[in-house]
């Protein structure tokens, strides 16, 4: 429940629950939400009018819009993430690099967290460092193999520091805060780091950071 998220004493948002529940990206954008003073009960609302009220015309205009591919889309539907979903397929990228971006942001690459998860019998440990659970984050940006190929690169540096973000936090960063084409080293690199984790696995061989 949202309202679960609120501290009725104060009448705003419970700042550290949201900070353990959500991404970063997503903490800025709730606790931006202004909270009304006089609480009233949650409700489900369509975000397709300014009532608040589902309509079949405004569903017909949003399916419209969706199909011509018009820009309001998303603030209809209020997706942070559009901003990034428009960027990523106008970056000057090989498709496999942007196919595997956008894996890579929405926790879809067959890390073996992942695979084990599923019930696939596999070892579940980086098999680069062998130290750690391998989720994509860690084997993209956390791994001590990672952490050196991204100390190359001045942007990088920036992006390990912050040691429990995810990969989407990290392209969100960039996007909010570094012109849009720093994403196409940003993902050509990931995209290196997990070429590399899949020459390991299958080939035995781990290529130098540099
Ligand atoms: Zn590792």
């Amino acid at each position: 429940m949202v309202s679960s998220l609120i501290d009725p004493a104060i009448k705003w948002w419970r700042a550290d629950v949201i900070h353990a529940t959500f991404l970063p990206f997503e903490v800025d954008t709730i606790l931006r939400i202004p909270v009304s003073r006089s609480l009233p009960e949650d409700k489900l609302i369509w975000m397709g009018n300014t009532r608040g009220e589902f309509t079949v015309k405004s569903a017909y205009h949003i399916a419209h819009c969706m199909i011509e591919g018009k820009d309001d889309v998303g603030s209809f539907m209020g997706d942070p993430l559009k901003p990034l979903w428009k960027r990523l397929w106008h970056l000057n990228l090989p498709a496999k690099i942007k196919i595997f971006a956008w894996r890579a942001c929405f926790n879809g690459l067959p890390s073996r967290e992942k695979l084990s998860a599923r019930g696939i019998n596999t070892a579940n440990d980086c098999p680069i460092c062998t130290k750690e659970l391998e989720s994509v984050h860690h084997v993209l940006l956390h791994c001590e193999f990672a952490i050196q190929v991204w100390s190359f690169w001045a942007d990088g540096v920036q992006l390990i520091q912050r040691n429990n973000w995810t990969f989407l936090d990290s392209t969100m960063y960039i996007l909010a805060h570094k012109p849009s084409h720093v994403l196409e080293p940003f993902f050509t690199v990931a995209w290196a780091i997990w070429h590399n984790r899949n020459k390991t696995i299958h080939e035995g061989k781990c290529s130098h950071p540099l």
